[in-house]
């Protein structure tokens, strides 16, 4: 299983603005939590995430609170990453991660490995009849009450037995997460701003 390590954690900070009170990992109380702003995840504290408690960080935490996942046994809430509903809308070629990986057994080449954007999907994850396109040029999948942008889909399958809860709350309000071992919010897409099928 993957460990739920600090290391894990910083796949899923804010990337893009090293200011960001969110760009690392952060404790409070009981549990580690990281955040981009739009996905939020909290893990059992972890000794080395250090612990802050300043208001933006204690307003991210508050989210979880306000927005409380439902019980895992509420089996109708919730829809697991690996079910047919799901798995049907990912590329066949890169299942879903936008990335494929390049090897060959040719001993010259052994160095030359890596994680290649995915051609069937040029690396949105999802196929084409499941996408709805944006405005703004997102690739988004609807399920339940939300439209989730593509790129979110990708983050939650690095996520282990990663489960939503798409039909629990409005598109108003973030979508519930669990995973072994931690549980989290994210926000979808408006479904207010325009938006149109790739193949209309
Ligand atoms: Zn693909």
């Amino acid at each position: 299983m993957k460990k739920l390590d600090k290391k894990f954690l910083e796949q899923f900070t804010v990337i893009y603005n090293e200011d960001s009170p969110f760009a690392s990992p952060f404790t409070c109380g009981n549990k580690s939590y990281v955040t981009d702003t739009r996905i939020l995840l909290a893990v059992p504290a972890l000794g080395d995430v250090s612990v802050k408690d300043g208001e933006p960080f204690l307003k991210a935490t508050e989210l979880l609170t306000l927005n409380p996942p439902p019980e895992p046994r509420d089996v109708e809430a919730w829809v697991s990453l690996s079910s047919t509903l799901i798995q049907a809308a990912l590329c066949l070629e890169c299942k879903g991660c936008g990335e494929v990986t390049f090897s060959n057994d040719y001993h010259s080449y052994e160095n030359w490995c890596g994680d290649l954007e995915c051609k069937s999907c040029n690396g949105i994850g999802l196929r084409e009849g499941f996408r709805v396109s944006t405005k703004h040029g997102s690739n988004c999948l609807r399920i339940g009450n939300h439209l989730i942008a593509a790129c979110y889909i990708q983050d939650l399958l690095k996520l282990p037995d990663c489960c939503i809860a798409p039909y629990y709350s409005d598109w108003k309000n973030p979508i519930p997460i669990r995973f072994t071992g931690g549980i989290g919010l994210l926000m979808g897409v408006n479904p207010l701003t325009p938006v149109e099928d790739d193949e209309s």
